[in-house]
């Protein structure tokens, strides 16, 4: 619509130009080719990414992320991508956006919880929304407006940019029977959840994904948790530990963002704003759409191919981890009143959505 919409306008202005030169002719004698429509001036842009190159679902959103931009924008705007450290390294991406190294950026929002604490909501929350109802907080409940407000003093502008469903809970090379077991683990887990696993006695470890796999098999870490079947097979991680622990109580629902410089995004044209706009609601869905496909059948191979012990996290563990979840996360909001107003919001969306889900999205998920 947009496209056809943009053409008629350039039809009619290279008709009234033609028209104009005819009657300058007549009058004037001026060169017949004297107006000419302006060629569409094309915009470069730099994507920097969180991610390895085109690493399956969270490095190839970004890359469609461009493609649907320069398909729409009939190549005005052109993106182009960059791996983790091919640019910028890995954890650097907001801070790349931010100065300008980078238009653009494609992450999740934990990833900057030292720079900017209330930006962990906006990625996940231990015991919190599951992939439907982040996006509904975000786009219908007053997430994005808090959001934006998050990250105005950085001149960055937040989008969603994907979400991962619920994540898997995580590699172990022994059993977690108990609370007990988490003493003393050194667990690469980001954001909130990380948070929470000190409050039960672990370590948490704050890496980039590109890194985990080594960090595991050489005994830099203890445990780890990435996303879920379809990327942690990518990531071979099951060559580095036995047991596949589920659910990812830390992880209940993990939106990416897509991250724009504010003064590079306002100085698009509104066309190619919308564009952007519309182009990651669709990339959004798009990941969650893919993830929910491809995860099974990468849990069959984990299982039937390589051996890989799946295990639920005892009903007990759970039980505790949801509490210290709920005492840490309040506590972290009470610190700090930009957290506090983000927090607010989230926990007052949850218990209206939760309440609700009780007798919709769960009740028809236990009786199939
Ligand atoms: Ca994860």
């Amino acid at each position: 619509m947009k496209f056809r919409y943009l053409m008629s306008i350039v039809g009619a202005g290279l008709l009234g130009s033609m028209l104009v030169g005819c009657s300058q002719d007549k009058q004037e004698t001026a060169p017949a080719k004297a107006v000419e429509a302006p060629a569409p001036k094309t915009i470069n842009w730099k994507l920097v990414t969180t991610w390895p190159k085109n690493f399956p679902g969270l490095g190839e959103a970004p890359e469609h992320f461009a493609k649907e931009v320069d398909r729409m924008s009939n190549g005005r705007l052109k993106i182009k991508v960059y791996g983790a450290g091919e640019l910028v390294p890995a954890l650097e991406v907001f801070d790349a956006v931010s100065q300008g190294t980078a238009e653009a950026g494609h992450g999740a929002a934990y990833y900057w919880k030292g720079k900017v604490p209330a930006a962990q909501f906006f990625a996940t929350v231990p015991f919190g929304l599951n992939a439907q109802e982040l996006n509904s907080w975000v786009s219908y409940g007053g997430g994005l407006e808090l959001w934006e407000e998050v990250y105005e003093p950085f001149g960055v502008i937040p989008m969603l940019g994907g979400n991962t469903g619920v994540q898997m809970g995580g590699w172990f090379n022994k059993e977690i029977n108990s609370l007990e077991d988490l003493q003393g683990l050194k667990m690469r887990i980001p954001g909130l959840g990380g948070e929470v696993l000190q409050r039960a006695g672990g370590t948490p470890v704050q890496l980039p994904g590109g890194e985990i796999f080594t960090a595991l098999q050489t005994g830099t870490i203890d445990a780890t948790e990435w996303v879920g079947p379809y990327n942690d097979l990518a990531f071979g991680l099951h060559k580095a530990a036995k047991y596949y622990y589920y659910p990812g109580w830390h992880e209940p629902g993990t939106a990416l963002e897509f991250t724009f410089n504010k003064k590079a995004f306002e100085a698009l044209p509104e066309d190619l704003q919308a564009i952007v706009e519309i182009a990651a609601k669709a990339i959004n869905q798009d990941m969650l759409d893919e993830y929910t496909a491809r995860n099974n059948s990468a849990l069959e191979e984990l299982v039937n191919n390589h051996g890989i012990e799946v295990r639920r996290y005892p009903d007990e563990v759970l039980a505790q981890l949801k509490v210290i979840s709920k005492q840490t996360v309040k506590e972290i909001a009470d610190n700090d009143p930009a957290v506090k107003k983000v927090y607010d919001s989230f926990e007052s969306f949850r218990a209206k959505v939760e309440k609700y889900h009780e007798i919709s999205e769960k009740a028809y998920i236990n009786a199939r």
